[in-house]
């Protein structure tokens, strides 16, 4: 199994925030596809929010609340740490 030290999470947390936010672009959409097949931990913060977001929408099918815009962007921040400086 591969574990790169340049594994680029970090790149990527902007995109899975607008992924689950249903706002990326086509291009970038594929790529974080293609990441989350290989980088379990990414998954899991999608498939986690994924379902946070499920629960919101019952109650309102667009709009995310600002605090749990909010709290996504910690849950990212948290559980995909940037690359550690040399
Ligand atoms: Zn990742």
């Amino acid at each position: 199994m591969h574990h790169d030290p340049g594994h680029d999470c970090s790149h990527l947390k902007e995109a899975l925030a607008d992924y689950l936010d249903g706002d990326l672009d086509t291009e970038l959409c594929r790529e974080l596809h293609a990441h989350l097949k290989d980088c379990h931990p990414c998954r899991v913060v999608v498939d986690s929010t994924r379902q946070t977001i499920r629960f919101f929408s019952q109650e309102r099918p667009v709009q995310l609340p600002p605090e749990v815009q909010r709290r996504l962007q910690e849950t990212l921040k948290t559980r995909i740490l940037p690359p550690e400086e040399p």
